[in-house]
């Protein structure tokens, strides 16, 4: 047994046997450092970048201590964004399969209210949620926490940056006195300094700097005009030509200019940020991991936490001011050991970022010069695959394998020019190669699924 044996936790076999099921054979880096602080009741702090296994962090710690016979909020997980409030409730759900009864109910913005309040009513043991919603349902009446007995403030630094914090204190102040308090964090700022000896008691640190180094990470800055941002953007896509790539902004309205640009100039890319209501966000989620699109372009609160794996380049449009975020930003490429490569657009007043990401890093970054750069004239960048919308889903009864089953059978289309399928409440997305689209809308326009004709199309 080593200590990064989930058996080594004092935890029960079968909650490990849940783990091992779920894929989990050892800890992350955080979760062994975490994890037993955790399970002793202890405050913590942890800091570590996205995609290292955080929410099992706190997820295994507070699963413990739910009692599900008594039917009252004992844990609260706050979060910045609905994705990823979404994404750790379906994480705590798989992780809860050991554990009969537990309810957990997600309090995001821009979904019904009453839904949210009657799955309430029925009692639920866990609430994760976005702080605004959480502070209306304590206001309306509909949620009490003074049965918390663990709070989790995930991404904190993001919902500090999105201004939610006097909401969040507002919140921590209905939750009792005597609770366990996990932040988590990719980056450590002065201003959650402050928060963290506000609301913790006595916390332990652990910390897991970027993992990403040199070696894995090609990082290459180039200087531009600012009226030439956009020109040497387009130049970096025509040298490199990466398959799949996240580009960052700082405003929506920049992510918003610089999608179309790239559209314009024969790149397909799509713009993630606050502003798109639910339906279009899930679709841009859709297209990039279906490869469906091959840049999206985000800001960095659109960005964090989504679980998008393989990418070949992270392009930094704009340098953030905080060298931490870069840091963050870029280790989104490179993952489990594949090559990756970070591009940085900076103009002459954004040197002094540059040099903090120096010093940060404790070496020189390489600045390369735009104009030794191969501008490929007529470069257009087509992703491999074209994203189908279906007007049936899992209200429809529809699953996976019975789209599979129509495309590969009736549709006569061979399983491998299917990409991957996502099914939502009233609709489904499937990933078809670009060469066999035609073939499956025209099966769509006549053929059935499951007995019923679906309506189908092509979303550009
Ligand atoms: P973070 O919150 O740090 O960004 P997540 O908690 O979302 O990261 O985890 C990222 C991914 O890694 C998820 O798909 C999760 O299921 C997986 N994961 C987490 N812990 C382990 C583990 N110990 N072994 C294998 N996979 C893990
Ligand atoms: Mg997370």
């Amino acid at each position: 047994m080593t200590s990064d044996s989930f058996s080594s936790l004092p935890i029960s076999s079968a909650f490990v046997a849940n783990l091992d099921s779920l894929g989990y054979k050892k800890m992350t880096a955080i979760q062994a450092q975490g994890l037993p602080y955790v399970l002793q009741g202890k405050d913590l702090i942890a800091k570590a970048k996205t995609g290292s296994g955080k929410t099992a962090t706190f997820g295994i710690g507070l699963l413990q201590r739910i009692n599900p016979r008594f039917f009252g909020i004992q844990a609260l997980i706050l979060c910045p964004t609905r994705e990823l409030a979404d994404q750790v409730g379906k994480e705590l759900r798989k992780l809860a399969r050991s554990t009969p009864n537990i309810k957990l109910v997600l309090l995001c913005g821009g979904k019904p209210f009453a839904p949210q309040k009657s799955s309430l009513e029925h009692g639920a043991h866990i609430v994760v949620g976005t702080p605004g919603r959480i502070q209306d349902h304590l206001s309306r009446g509909t949620l009490t926490l003074a049965g918390v007995n663990t709070l989790v403030l995930d991404e904190a630094d993001r919902m500090l940056d999105m201004g939610f914090i006097d909401v969040i204190n507002e919140i921590i102040a209905q939750t009792p006195d005597k609770r366990q308090t996990l932040l988590f964090s990719a980056t450590y700022p002065s201003t959650i300094k402050k928060m963290c000896a506000a609301i913790l008691q006595d916390p332990v640190t652990v910390s897991v700097e970027a993992e990403h180094t040199e070696s894995v990470i090609e990082q290459i800055f180039y200087q531009a005009k600012a009226s030439r941002r956009n020109e040497a953007l387009l130049a970096l896509f025509e040298h490199y030509q990466p398959e799949t790539t996240l580009v960052f902004c700082h405003t929506k309205i920049q992510c918003d200019a610089v999608a179309r640009f790239l559209h314009d100039h024969q790149i397909e890319a799509l713009a993630i940020h606050g502003d798109l209501e639910q339906r279009e966000r899930d679709q841009v989620l859709v297209r990039f991991a279906n490869h469906s699109c091959s840049v999206l372009v985000a800001t960095d609160v659109a960005a964090r936490g989504l679980d998008i794996k393989s990418l070949q380049a992270v392009i930094n449009f704009e340098l953030p001011h905080d060298a931490d975020i870069y840091i963050h930003r870029i280790g989104r490429t490179g993952r489990a050991g594949e090559k990756g490569i970070a591009l940085s657009l900076f103009i002459e007043q954004e040197q002094p970022r540059v040099k903090a990401i120096a010093e940060f890093q404790g070496k020189a970054c390489l600045v390369k010069e735009l104009d030794a750069l191969n501008a490929s004239t007529g470069f257009t960048l087509q992703s491999p695959m074209v994203t189908i919308q279906l007007d049936a889903g899992r209200r429809n009864k529809i699953r996976p394998g019975d789209l599979l089953g129509a495309l590969t059978g009736d549709a006569g289309l061979s399983g491998l020019q299917i990409g991957k399928i996502d099914i939502f409440d009233i609709s489904s997305y499937v990933a078809i190669q670009r060469s066999a689209v035609n073939k499956a809308l025209g099966f769509f326009s006549n053929g059935k699924v499951k007995g019923r004709s679906v309506r189908a199309r092509k979303i550009v």
